[in-house]
């Protein structure tokens, strides 16, 4: 499912879109494409301003009794989830691998203040578990915590691709799955963090509760609740489920070469229709009738994908894994979409360009087509003695 030239069939649209097209899908057309990178300070400070502005709208759209508000108040949700995702998945990330900042003691603060106010896992959770996903012992195996998650939650080697795709809309809509989801994160914050961390949660809690008592529920549920648990929860799923090819029925990777293969890059869009790719009897009009279907297919399903579950960096998460095969440094990791451009360029021998998948719908079915591909040897009998997913899953073993 991995496709090459995706974000080349784009080259004949007009330039002037081409930046845009650049931070929908995550992939610059060309590695020396002029970029705009805000200075990491400014990104944090910007990212949170928006946070706060998107809620504030949210509660302003709320109070409005009309079926007007409902669109703008589904689009600030994404914008709001995508805001939230990526002071996590990218600020804390890299504050934890210390390099968000120049400063040491500013990544160590922002990993401890961010998690407070956000209510996410806290700082030490989170860098203890995301350094053992870096480990190769560890990685995508089901000592990886990402790994292990999805598992519990049914993703699990050798169930069948369209049971997987079932799990996944079963999930999605299980309140037992906010609910576990939202006690992890809460559990972490509130019950397993330091006393000055737990306090900050606290006072942002009074004012979760300040909100219900002055406005009410209905406006915590439409500004809070939706965004901040459910739609995020749905969001960090889709990012786990579709990040590295999982195996939790299998041991550490062999070798770089098997690290390299359990990454990949993800991107979003879709070719766009050649007029080459068409028999001369097709007309105009059924060419612009496939142009006028990829710009809406890119405005109503890739773009919101970007805007609020692939966010900022996070379409060169293999980059982030194996920059140094190609000589370039991870810290530099603000450039990463471009650097992994640089990278196919110069060589590519860290096979990025190989491994590309291209909308959200292709990401989910290549991992679960992956699972489905891992042959699972256990007996009725070694499941029952199992006492949880994970055990029983390490008895499976991979086809060869
Ligand atoms: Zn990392
Ligand atoms: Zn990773």
């Amino acid at each position: 499912m991995f496709e090459s030239d995706t974000r080349e069939s784009m080259r004949v649209l007009p330039r002037i879109i081409q930046p845009a097209l650049t931070w929908i899908t995550g992939k610059p057309l060309d590695a020396n494409e002029p970029c705009l990178i805000l200075p990491t300070v400014l990104d944090v400070i910007v990212t949170f301003a928006f946070a706060v502005g998107n809620f504030v709208f949210l509660v302003w759209l709320a109070k409005k009794e009309t079926v007007v508000a409902l669109p703008f108040i589904i689009i600030s949700w994404l914008f709001l989830v995508g805001f939230l995702r990526k002071m996590q998945v990218t600020h804390l990330h890299h504050a934890i691998h210390n390099r968000l900042f120049a400063s040491p003691r500013l990544n160590r603060l922002y990993a401890r203040v961010l998690p407070s106010l956000i209510f996410v896992q806290n700082g030490i959770e989170y860098r203890k578990e995301h350094l053992e996903h870096h480990n190769a012992d560890i990685f995508t195996t089901a000592h990886d915590a990402d790994a292990a998650f999805l598992a519990k939650l049914g993703f699990i080697p050798g169930r069948e691709r369209s049971e997987l795709w079932m799990n996944l809309w079963m999930t999605v809509a299980s309140p037992v799955f906010h609910i576990v989801f939202a006690r992890a994160r809460l559990g972490s914050i509130f019950l397993r963090n330091g006393p000055v961390e737990t306090l900050l949660a606290l006072s942002v809690a009074l004012g979760h509760i300040a909100l219900i008592v002055i406005s009410g529920w209905k406006i915590y549920a439409i500004a809070i609740l939706v965004p901040i648990f459910l739609l995020y929860h749905i969001s960090a799923l889709l990012q786990f489920l579709t990040e590295h090819a999982w195996n939790v029925g299998d041991g550490p990777v062999k070798n770089w070469n098997e690290y390299k293969n359990r990454c990949w890059g993800r991107f979003c869009g879709e070719t766009f229709p050649s007029r080459h790719r068409q028999s001369h009897s097709d007309s105009a009009f059924a060419h612009a009738t496939l142009v006028c279907l990829w710009a809406a297919k890119m405005i109503l399903v890739h773009l919101p994908v970007r805007v609020a579950c692939l966010v900022a960096d996070l379409p060169a998460h293999d980059w982030h894994h194996l920059a140094h095969m190609a000589g370039q440094n991870s810290r530099d990791w603000t450039r990463s979409l471009y650097l992994r451009q640089t990278a196919i360029v110069d060589g590519d021998k860290p096979n990025f360009s190989r491994r590309e998948l291209w909308g959200i719908y292709s990401m989910i079915e290549h991992q679960f087509i992956w699972l489905q591909s891992i042959k699972c040897t256990y007996s009725l009998l070694d499941t029952k003695k199992s006492s949880n997913v994970e055990e029983f899953a390490l008895d499976s073993g991979e086809q060869k």
